[in-house]
Parts: structure tokens; sequence; C-alpha cells
């Protein structure tokens, strides 16, 4: 395991050399860095989309966010965009009969990692199946991986703001030089997946377009997403997000091999939509009783979890998260993305968000008005609410999924085994999380 100074060490390190590279002595570095993608600009979404992601009254559809990031990939040495499946096929409104449109993860790390994809999805993939492994092997395979951690966005495709929040998640990740993000993509290996490709054209053609012409609908005060003529899943619909046992769908076939058969990650989010009246963000601890099927390490891992994101919003000074009581939601239904994930020994974490593009409202709710322990930071009422400020929180909870610099040493190594996985997920599903709690 890495302790502190060591971890600092590193982070120094790579912080000097990553600017040296860029702006001092490339040719130094000319056997690390691709210097033809280095400099490139990465294009922003403004100068793609003609609009800023989480701009009032737009939304971008799956054919733009695909081939953003498809160019982001070539711009980018941070990210690579891989084919995962293909979806269901959904018939869009206007447009000609159905197709099966590409499904595409974008893995987001530095570039030495991206280089050594193999290496760490190879440990990864060790730690969770834990076949033959000891424990001093799997502690040995933890300290030399990295944090694997997925973010999947608007499975229900009606609950738009999350794909909004990937793209600007993603852009962000791409393009920002700050320490803590530098620090973030050497320790972390994220995958980043529109989750529903079909419902996300459908729901953003459907609100940029006049509903009867299919034609751009210019006036944006008429954009609405009211009156969708179809499901927005072709088969199941809503009940997408309950296929994650059977796996019949396509869609659920390729995440599952995405998490299961390839990359393992240690965390899954999943992110859903509309929160509790009164709140911006439900996220990640969910209510009692809680499920005693699931190993103690993933039920600390997600309270862990919940109590960064909530410091860290209360650092930025961004109001409205909450958890727990403030939900019915619990870890007691076994087909959901997040609920299987459980059975993996992988946190699953849920988070429900409020907004639209049309500006919406925060509503009074006097019971919301008080500070609770799983609810710290309340949110007054607001009378506009807009989908940029929605943004702001959701891609803030993806950046404490990674570890920091500051950990302190040794991670925990006696987490109990849990039913049917004697070793592996253990100091990794618990090791982003305890490391980045400790950034706080
Ligand atoms: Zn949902």
């Amino acid at each position: 395991m890495r302790n502190r100074k060591f971890s600092s060490l590193l982070a120094v390190t790579f912080l000097f050399v990553f600017i040296a590279s860029v702006a001092v002595v490339p040719q130094v570095l000319a056997g690390h860095y691709d210097h033809n993608k280095i400099y490139k600009h990465i294009t922003t979404p403004k100068e793609f989309f003609g609009y800023d992601i989480g701009e009032d009254y737009f939304l971008a559809n799956y054919t733009q966010l695909y081939n953003y990031w498809k160019k982001l990939d070539r711009e980018s040495n941070r990210m690579k965009v891989i084919k995962i499946g293909t979806t269901s096929g959904l018939t869009q409104p206007f447009q000609d009969p159905p197709y099966e449109r590409p499904m595409i993860a974008a893995v987001i790390s530095s570039p030495e990692n991206l280089a050594r994809l193999d290496y760490y999805k190879n440990i990864a993939k060790r730690l969770a199946l834990a076949e033959g492994l000891t424990d001093e092997e799997a502690k040995v395979l933890a300290s030399k991986g990295k944090a694997i951690v997925y973010i999947g966005s608007s499975m229900h495709a009606t609950e738009l703001v999350s794909n909004q929040a990937l793209i600007q998640m993603v852009y962000k990740m791409a393009s920002q030089n700050d320490e803590e993000t530098l620090q973030i993509l050497d320790d972390v290996i994220f995958l980043a997946v529109p989750e529903n490709p079909d419902g996300m054209e459908l729901v953003s053609n459907w609100y940029m377009n006049d509903h009867v012409t299919g034609l751009p609908q210019t006036d944006p005060l008429k954009r609405s997403t009211s009156g969708l003529p179809t499901l927005y899943q072709k088969y199941v619909a809503h009940d997408n997000n309950r296929d994650f046992f059977t796996v019949y769908q396509s869609e659920a076939q390729a995440l599952s091999r995405l998490w299961f058969h390839e990359f393992f990650p240690q965390i899954i989010y999943c992110q859903h939509q509309s929160g509790p009246s009164g709140l911006v963000l439900f996220i990640g601890a969910v209510r009692d009783p809680m499920n005693y099927n699931l190993d103690r390490g993933v039920l600390s891992g997600l309270e862990n979890m919940s109590s960064y994101v909530y410091q860290r919003y209360a650092r930025k000074d961004l109001p409205g998260g909450g958890a727990r009581s403030m939900a019915n939601y619990s870890a007691w239904h076994n087909g959901m993305v997040r609920t299987v994930a459980y059975f993996h020994n992988v946190i699953g974490i849920l988070s429900e968000i409020t907004g639209s593009p049309t500006p919406t409202r925060i509503t009074f709710q006097p019971q919301k008005l008080v500070a609770k322990a799983d609810y710290p930071y309340p949110i007054m009422p607001q009378d506009v609410w807009h989908l940029s400020q929605c943004l702001e929180l959701s891609v803030h909870v993806s950046w404490p999924g990674a570890p920091s610099a500051t950990s302190d040493g040794d991670q925990p190594s006696d987490v109990p085994p849990g039913p049917g996985n004697r070793h592996a997920p253990r100091s990794p599903a618990l090791e982003p999380v305890r490391r980045a709690r400790s950034t706080g």
C-alpha cells in the first residue's frame, strides 16, 4: 500500500512531468506523450453544439453526443471511446424505420493509465473473481491497481439531466488541468456510458423539435418533453432498470458485459431523476432496514461515499443534496443496476436529481428546510432553477469517486468476506471511497 508521503511524492512528480510536457520541455518526454494530441485544442461543448451544456432550452441528442465524444477521442490523450454493444433499435418519430445504435463508453484516465489499460483491467478482474487468490495476493494487487469507476446516465430517458451532465463531466475530465483533476486521472479509470441511446435520441429530438412537423422548434418557450409519442425503450420501457437480473435486453447485455466480464469496476453509479421535492439531489445511502444479505464492506462503502459527497457540497457551497431518510429508496430490489452491483460486491450508487432545460422551481417544503444528518445543507425554495445548476451538483459527484494524493496510508484489510466471494472486491471496493473521504 502506498503511504502518504509516497503518494504525495508521486502526485507532485506526476504534476511536474505533466506541466513540463505541456509548457516547458515537451521534447524530453517524446516517449511518453502523443504530442500531436496533447497540443490539440479540446473542443468545447459550445464550439461543438452551439450551446453550452446545461444552457436553458437546449438538449443534446445521442447522435451529437456520439460525434462529440468521437471528436474528443481524437483530440485528447486522456480518453478512448469504445463500442460496448448495440441498442434495441427504437422507432423514432419523423425518422426512417428503426435502426440499432452503437452503445459506447468513454474510458477516461491519464495517458499512462490508458496505455496500460489491459494491465489494470486484469488486476480488477483477478480481484473481483478471486479465483485461487490469497488475502496477501489480493492486497498486493489492490496496491498496484487503479480504481475503476463506472458512471452511467439517463437509463430512463425522460430523466434527462444526467445525459447532459455526463457530456459536461467528460469534457471537464478531458480538458481541465487543475491539480485535483490530474490526480484523479492518475488514480482512477472512469467508464462514462449513456445507458439508453435510443431514448436519449427520442427525448432530445422531441424537446428540440416541433411536435407536429418534426422541424426545429424555433420558439424556445414551446420546447417540451410532454406528450412523448412512444416509450423510450423499445420493449420494456421504464423496466429497462429491472432487467439486470434476467439481462434480456441488448442494453442490459452490453452493460453487464462491460461490468462483469471486462472492466470489473469497484463502483457502479447509476443516475436517475427526479428526486424528492424540495431537494435537488438524492444520492448514496438508502433507508433502513438495510439488506443484511449484502457484504458489510459494500454497505459501509456506500455510507462513506455519501458522507464525502455531502462534505464536498458543503465546501463548494452547493445546497440541496440528501440521502437515506429523505426518500424511500432501499437496497431490497435485486434487479436494478445498483442493486445487482451489490451482489457482485460492488458499491452501487443511485442518484435522483431534479431539473429540466426549461427552467423549473425548487418548491417550498417546510420539512425540507431544516438540516439533518442525512441532509446537512438544505436548499431554500427557488423561483427559477436552471439545468446548469443541476449539472454543477451532478458533476461534483463524479469527482469524489476518485482517490487523492492525500490518502493516508494502509488500506483496510479486514473487511469481512461477502457471500460467494471471500477475497476480492474488499480493498479495491473500499479504496476509492476511503481515500476520497480522507481528502475532505
Ligand atoms: Zn429512473
